[in-house]
């Protein structure tokens, strides 16, 4: 890239990305705090906010929280909820999925989050089985993009919605500059503070590089099939909603 980092072959991405999350599960809460500067607390709230889950369910509803690490959002989700919802978690990486575990028993939620193993590009359940899927800083880790979306349109409900919050392009003056010095200078050091290795950080500041800017990004939402699909950037667009829905 012009950044002079190499490209990591398709095929080795997501060895490197297990390898990142398997090493730092432990830290990863922290290493989000860190970097974004508190600033994932919010935006996953705005998306809570958006996907308001109902709190009073004429029948069981049930959450699909993708690429759900150690259970951010489903936490999140059930408790907005005042535990009326269900959520189900599912990361490719058992390390993640452990942390998160813990964490739903401590809190009294694991009768309400459970925690699957699980891959984005061919998810583990029945067509039709949620009524709501998540994805928060995960589709861009994902090696098949397209496929992982037409996975999601086919496990939600007819009604379902799709929301997906992800890093995105910065679309103000100024802020793209300080960002691009912030995510290239400081992330991969913080890294190699954190976790002892700065290479894995490096890869994950050039998937944010790599990732389409958000009409392209809806652009392939609508191609799997989803409708009425619209997005908003949070703090300058460094991060961006996603959202659409399977009619
Ligand atoms: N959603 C959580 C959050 O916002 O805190 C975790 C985000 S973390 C940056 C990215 C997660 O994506 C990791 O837990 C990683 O294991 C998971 N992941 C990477 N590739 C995946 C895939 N192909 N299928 C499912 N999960 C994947």
């Amino acid at each position: 890239t012009s950044f002079g980092f190499t490209t990591v072959a398709e095929g080795q991405k997501q060895g490197m990305v297990n390898d990142v999350f398997h090493k730092v599960a432990e830290r990863y809460d922290l290493m989000n705090d860190l970097m974004s500067g508190g600033l994932h607390r919010v935006w996953k709230d705005a998306m809570v906010s958006v996907l308001a889950p109902p709190k009073t369910p004429a029948r069981e509803w049930t959450l699909l929280d993708v690429a759900g690490g150690t259970g951010d959002i489903s936490t999140k989700v059930v408790r907005r909820s005042n535990n009326a919802v269900k959520a189900v978690v599912c990361d490719i990486n058992n390390s993640m999925l452990n942390v998160g575990q813990d964490r739903a028993d401590k809190a009294g939620l694991s009768e309400l989050i459970r925690f699957s193993q699980g891959n984005a590009e061919d998810l583990p359940f029945p067509d039709k089985t949620f009524d709501a899927y998540t994805i928060a800083f995960g589709i861009r880790n994902v090696p098949d993009i397209p496929k992982a979306l037409r996975e999601a349109h086919r496990v939600l409900k007819r009604g379902g919605r799709f929301l997906c919050l992800e890093f995105s392009e910065v679309d103000v003056p100024l802020l793209d500059k300080v960002y691009d010095a912030f995510s290239f200078k400081a992330i991969p050091p913080m890294g190699q503070v954190i976790t002892g290795d700065g290479e894995p950080y490096r890869y994950l500041v050039e998937s944010i590089r790599k990732f389409p800017h958000q009409e392209r990004f809806a652009e392939m939402i609508r191609e799997a099939g989803f409708e009425r699909v619209t997005y908003r950037n949070y703090t300058g667009g460094i991060a961006a909603l996603h959202s659409g829905w399977k009619f």
